[in-house]
């Protein structure tokens, strides 16, 4: 098997290195996938909770283990892993205790033409499904599908990314220690190509969540089998300010949804949209955070290196764009590209069209436009490809709902940011090119189900329907219900 290294973005260190599984040893694993399938999902909603469960407990009592491995492999600082591994954990407990009551068989109304008939409808679980990652929320992220699919009886195969592979193992083992019988999760590791290979197993379904590119390719090759996909892809998040806003706290949160991170985050804000009376004042707030904000590898660091060494170069050519397009730069600009580190920047005036703002960039910049009404926001905020996150602001909580509800978006958050991915019962995922599907929530565990539906006869009716027995008079007698029932109201 040929094998990969995984690198310490701060100083390009090798950490580990890892076997690259081809086609034939990722099919071996869907393989074994689908052998501990029905034996995982013969333990029913109650077996499986418990075991999920003992998979969250070891998961918290490796919670500084598992975050200075994350601090180590993608550079993230190590209080901002430990928030994350925590926010997993809440979708893993929830996935576990809602699977039963969310999937469970329920009864239906039969309707007028099944009046003899008892309807239910219980969601099972597909089999196998595969998980391909990325790096930039690496516990976080996968688990959002991870947790979901077995809580709702599937089987595992995991892909994660090749910049985070020790991290996924980490979350393998820790369920394996929970669930020693059969790999009822394992992982696959390499690079793209390894990802491919699942998409090309035989999994019952796949999960995806990284860039845009990727998943149209993920998506084709899906096609190939009809295998369903779930796509969480890319975003180009917007916040709006509205003049009434608290301004301070607004400016908090936008800094830390565009930084934090290195600014590597799919539901990170990289545009701002804010009211001109309120513009300056935005401005000059943003710009004193900044100055606070520290980068660099140290322990009391707030943002550390990007993960991709490919990543500072788009980085760079989005802030050229913007300058080149007529924006300017007043907090930071070209020269705060050092690689593996970028500094916080903030553009202002840069035109719609700019790459700088139509382009995810997945560094810590922010474009800040000036704007004379939120219509004319929530028209920017809506005019690019993605729609995947996006923040209001605003003290009068009814127009801050009614903007947020005409947001081309998946999930909007209300005087906080990026709030909704920290509330496991909300769906998560984006719409136009941030993909379709849905991970948490109900809609999260349903997603890795199918619905099977049964209609069981209670006793013959007096007209049968659906019968060479039917005769004319039959369906008129039929009709003369419908219209008595449906005809007038
Ligand atoms: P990426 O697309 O480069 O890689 C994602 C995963 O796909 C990796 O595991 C990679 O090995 C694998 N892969 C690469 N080529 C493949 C192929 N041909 N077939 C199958 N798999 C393949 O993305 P990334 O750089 O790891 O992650 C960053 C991107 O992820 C950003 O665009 C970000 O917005 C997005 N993201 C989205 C969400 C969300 O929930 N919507 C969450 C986190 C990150």
């Amino acid at each position: 098997m040929s094998t990969f290294d995984s690198l310490n973005p701060a100083d390009g260190s090798v950490l580990a290195s890892f076997p690259a599984y081809d086609d034939v040893e990722v099919a071996a694993a869907v393989a074994r996938a689908r052998e501990a399938a029905p034996w995982w999902a013969g333990l029913g909603f109650e077996g499986r909770k418990a075991r999920l469960l003992a998979f969250k407990r070891r998961i918290v009592a490796g919670l500084d283990e598992l975050a200075r491995l994350m601090q180590e492999e993608t550079g993230k600082p190590v209080d901002d892993s430990r928030l994350e591994v925590m926010a997993a954990v809440e979708h893993v407990d929830w996935a576990a205790r809602n699977a039963h009551p969310v999937l469970r068989k329920t009864s239906v109304r039969p309707g007028l033409l099944g009046a003899n008939l008892a309807a239910s409808v219980e969601h099972v679980p597909l089999g196998v499904v595969g998980v391909i990652g990325p790096w930039n929320y690496p516990v976080f992220t996968p688990m959002g599908s991870i947790a979901y699919a077995l809580a709702a009886g599937n089987s595992v195969v995991f892909k994660p990314s090749e910049y985070s592979t020790a991290v996924g193992l980490w979350i393998v083992d820790a369920f394996a220690t929970a669930v020693p019988e059969l790999p009822v999760l394992q992982a696959v590791t390499g690079l793209g190509a390894t990802g491919s290979a699942l998409c090309r197993a035989g999994v019952n379904k796949l999960a995806f969540t990284g860039s845009t590119a990727t998943g149209k390719k993920v998506m084709a090759a899906c096609a190939e089998t009809l295998t369903p996909v779930v796509i969480e892809a890319g975003g180009k998040d917007a916040a709006i300010i509205a003049a009434d806003a608290d301004i301070r706290a607004a400016a908090q949160d936008v800094a830390f949804g565009a930084w934090g991170n290195a600014g590597q985050t799919c539901i990170g804000m990289e545009r701002a949209y804010v009211e001109a009376p309120v513009f300056e004042a935005f401005v000059a707030e943003l710009r004193r955070i900044a100055a606070g904000v520290t980068v660099g590898a140290g322990p009391q660091d707030r943002m550390g290196p990007l993960t991709m060494p490919s990543q500072p170069d788009t980085v760079l050519r989005h802030i050229r764009a913007a300058l080149d397009d007529g924006g300017r730069a007043v907090v930071g600009g070209e020269d705060s590209v050092r690689p593996p580190f970028v500094s916080p920047v903030i553009l202002l005036d840069v035109p719609e069209d700019s790459a700088a703002v139509r382009e995810e960039t997945f560094g810590p910049t922010l474009t800040v436009t000036r704007v004379d009404s939120l219509e004319e926001a929530v028209s920017k905020s809506n005019a690019g490809v993605y729609g995947l996150g996006s923040a209001v602001y605003s003290r009068n909580l009814r127009t801050a709902e009614t903007v947020a509800r005409r947001l081309r978006a998946g999930m909007t958050s209300i005087n906080s940011v990026m709030s909704f991915a920290l509330v496991p019962a909300l769906p998560f995922g984006g719409t136009g090119d941030s993909g379709f599907g849905r991970i948490h929530g109900a809609d999260g565990l349903r997603e890795f189900t199918r619905p099977h539906s049964v209609a069981r006869q209670r006793f013959p009716l007096p007209v049968p329907l659906l019968s060479f027995q039917r005769k004319p008079w039959h369906v008129k007698a039929l009709a003369r219900a419908v219209r008595l029932v449906h005809g007038r109201r």
